[in-house]
């Protein structure tokens, strides 16, 4: 039986820039990991989707642990950190590192998708949905995607409508692939307004919306995603947010900080099979050795090392650059494709190095669960939502080549 996994960032990491109030958050944010998450982890990593499966006791236990309270400011019952945004993504880390799919459906998806929309609005609609967000009562959802289009959010590509009508909208459509919504409250929701794209709040217990059974996945099986239809749901003009037309602007602000979230959950993710597969194998002889003491290892380990702490280092920079009020997209581009690719490259070669146990969800014999194969599936999907890595390459090489070249 193995040992308590080291963590090893302790020794090869260097947080030099991370400001008190940073360090902080993290440490709250690893109890509350270590002894909240770890031990429903194996649980919510590998148990099949089910509409019944949603589960409101992980959100209210992230409520409890006053985790919410961190992206927000202090006028709606968040912290008011000086960096919000880099401490959000270093609990997405923390989280990640257990349950990549309970971190990307109740945090990256409650706190900073939705968080970070809802911020942007009127005050009116800030005060009546963020308190209740922040103590786990309301579960939100954020919806641009349809079975047509999530990459290209044009008009020209967008189906779901939003036709005028005395104090309000109606609303009809459907979209597709959206988190949390066989619980949701309420449903952030891109949407077509003659020309232009517009967001609208719309409650999901309304007349008209429909949401159907959960879709069966690779991987992330905690973050249960579904399609919403909309038959004539009448939506007040009081919920929408920002201007009419303004809804494009409001959903890019919110995915820019989504990704980097993603960035974050990808460099937790592989630090868990890092520190999981590491032990292992200075543990587990093969020809008289540890597999450790094989120079091929020592090498590939190293370079996982050099790319986790480059991953981190992105998004941390990113996100204080952000909450510096500085541009910070080609960052967080950077970041999302070096965290969600550190993860799947690290969780593959961690199952390599621990051969079979690798690829074992449970040893039935030894009554003993393995966490490695839920990571390589949870890890793939990093690199796909929340803008493909190679939207975030475009995005990079916009800022090398210009808009004139790249388009
Ligand atoms: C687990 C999960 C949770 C999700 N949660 C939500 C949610 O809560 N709300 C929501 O609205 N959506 C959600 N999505 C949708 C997700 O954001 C989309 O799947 C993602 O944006 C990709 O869109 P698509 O699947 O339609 O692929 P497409 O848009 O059809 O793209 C397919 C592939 O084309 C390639 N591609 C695209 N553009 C380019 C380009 N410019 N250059 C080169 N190649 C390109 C990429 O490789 C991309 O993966 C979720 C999806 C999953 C799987």
């Amino acid at each position: 039986m193995m040992s308590q996994p080291k963590r090893y960032a302790t020794g090869l990491s260097n947080d030099l820039w991370l400001p008190a109030e940073a360090l902080a958050v993290r440490e709250e944010a690893r109890r509350f990991a270590d002894n909240v998450l770890k031990p429903l982890a194996h649980g919510l990593n590998t148990t099949p989707e089910k509409r019944e499966g949603f589960r409101h006791d992980v959100v209210q236990a992230i409520a409890n642990a006053g985790l919410y309270e961190i992206p927000f400011s202090t006028d709606v019952g968040g912290r008011g950190l000086r960096y919000p945004t880099l401490a959000t993504l270093l609990v997405m880390e923390e989280l990640g590192y257990y349950s990549p799919g309970a971190a990307s459906a109740f945090y990256d998806g409650q706190a900073i998708l939705c968080g970070q929309t809802l911020n942007n609005a009127s005050d009116k609609i800030r005060q009546a949905y963020i308190p209740p967000l922040i103590k786990g009562e309301i579960v939100c959802c954020f919806a641009t995607s349809e079975p047509d289009t999530s990459t290209d959010l044009s008009v020209s590509a967008m189906q779901t409508t939003a036709k005028r009508v005395e104090g309000g909208y109606v609303v009809n459509g459907r979209k597709r692939w959206i988190t949390n919504s066989v619980a949701g409250d309420i449903v952030l929701l891109l949407c077509k307004t003659g020309n232009t794209l517009t967001m609208l709040i719309v409650d999901m217990h309304s007349e008209g919306v429909k949401v159907f059974d959960p879709d069966l996945k690779m991987g992330n099986h905690a973050q249960l995603t579904a399609d919403i239809e909309l038959s004539n749901v009448f939506v007040p003009e009081a919920n929408r947010v920002g201007e009419e037309g303004a809804g494009l602007r409001v959903a890019l602000g919110s995915l820019m900080i989504g990704r980097a979230g993603i960035a974050a959950l990808g460099v937790g993710m592989a630090q868990r099979a890092f520190d999981f597969s590491a032990n292992y194998i200075c543990e587990r002889e093969v020809f008289g050795k540890p597999i450790a003491a094989f120079q091929h290892w020592q090498f590939t380990y190293a370079d996982h090392a050099i790319a986790i702490e480059n991953a981190r280092n992105l998004y941390q920079k990113a996100a204080m650059i952000h909450d510096k009020g500085e541009p910070s997209l080609p960052l967080m581009a950077m970041a999302k494709v070096s965290g969600s690719e550190v993860a799947v490259n690290m969780s593959r070669d961690a199952i390599q190095a621990c051969g079979g146990y690798g690829f074992a969800r449970t040893m039935t014999s030894d009554n003993v669960d393995w966490p490695l194969e839920a990571i390589y599936r949870d890890a793939k999907i990093g690199e796909i939502y929340e803008g493909a890595n190679e939207v975030q390459r475009w995005a990079v090489a916009r800022e090398i080549f210009g808009r004139g070249v790249t388009g």
